[in-house]
């Protein structure tokens, strides 16, 4: 019978020697374990676990000049209560309130939530429009690469990395323009612990009345999470009268290309999306009146 192996290493040095040691094995990379132990019994039973809870170089939260420095093995509550997620980067704050339960996201890193690549992981939108970068570590190189999120997602919970290659930092750029709208909503079964049917993720400048630019990232309405650009690209200049909100709806029903399961049917993701695009742009209008 074989037998899971489990290693813990803490450093990334110590993380590359372990890997080099194994050969042609399936390598489980374990950070929280928050989605891994859920489908624990359909682990591969030669899978070799390398747990990166405890490489300390991959925790913390830095600001540097023009960008915030994340680790992937950062808890979500550690964002969460952290002034300089607060006061910097507010639409990841509020889709962290939103994810699962005060205990999970003591556990549950932001490295494990992109890892896992589902078009559902909630941290994913709004570093889809704040235009974050991952930055990559190969042990079979030594190397450190840096890539824009969505090169991460290759389809629904498959990412684009290779065996052993770990995500090491979220690298999210701080803009410069003043006063930016941002926001964040999910829709799904209930109102607390629930997994997303569908989401929107926003943020824009409007300025005169007009919407100088608009960044738009829906979640788990397509195999993988980018960006709405086409309705992006028609809110931009535009005046939000009733008429153009209406027929943003209409644009962002056809960039989507949700799917029908467990969770919801394709009809409603469609439906839940042309209204959160609705809320989000009345929000925007109610935000520029106060
Ligand atoms: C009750 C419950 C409620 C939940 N609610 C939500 C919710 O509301 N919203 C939501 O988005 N998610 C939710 N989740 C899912 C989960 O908690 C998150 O996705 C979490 O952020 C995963 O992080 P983790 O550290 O636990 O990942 P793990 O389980 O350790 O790993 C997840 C995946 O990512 C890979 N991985 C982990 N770290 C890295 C890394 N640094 N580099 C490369 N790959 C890596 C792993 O190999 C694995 O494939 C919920 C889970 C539970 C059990």
């Amino acid at each position: 019978m074989n037998s899971m192996q489990y290693y813990s290493p803490n450093t990334l040095d110590e993380y590359q020697k372990i890997y080099s040691n194994i050969t042609g094995k399936n390598i489980l990379v374990f950070a929280g374990g928050t989605d891994l132990m859920v489908g624990r019994h359909e682990l591969p039973q030669d899978a070799v676990i390398i747990d990166i809870s405890g490489i300390a170089e991959l925790k913390g939260i830095e600001k540097k000049e023009d960008k915030i420095v994340v680790g992937s093995c950062t808890a979500l509550n550690e964002l969460l209560y952290s002034h300089q997620i607060q006061n910097n980067i507010p639409i990841l704050i509020k889709a962290i309130k939103t994810m699962a339960s005060e205990q999970i996201r003591n556990r549950a890193t932001i490295g494990g939530n992109i890892g896992n690549a589902s078009p559902a992981g909630d941290t994913i939108t709004p570093l889809v429009v704040l235009e974050a970068r991952i930055e990559i570590f190969s042990p079979e190189s030594n190397e450190i690469r840096t890539i824009p999120i969505e090169a991460l997602f290759r389809g629904p919970c498959a990412s684009t990395l290779q065996n052993g290659e770990i995500i090491t930092k979220i690298i999210i750029p701080l803009r410069k323009d003043k006063g930016i709208f941002c926001y964040f909503r999910k829709i799904g079964q209930r109102n607390a612990m629930t997994i997303t049917k569908a989401s929107l993720s926003a943020i824009a400048k409007y300025s005169s009345s007009k919407i100088e630019w608009i960044k738009l990232a829906s979640g788990s309405v397509s195999p993988v999470v980018k960006r709405m650009s086409i309705t992006e690209e028609f809110l931009k200049g535009k005046e939000l009268t009733t008429a153009v909100i209406n027929e943003a709806k209409e644009i962002i029903a056809r960039e989507i290309s949700p799917i029908t399961d467990i969770r919801s049917t394709k009809a409603f993701r469609v439906l839940i999306t042309k209204n959160l695009l609705g809320d989000c742009l009345y929000y925007l209008i109610r935000q520029q009146n106060i």
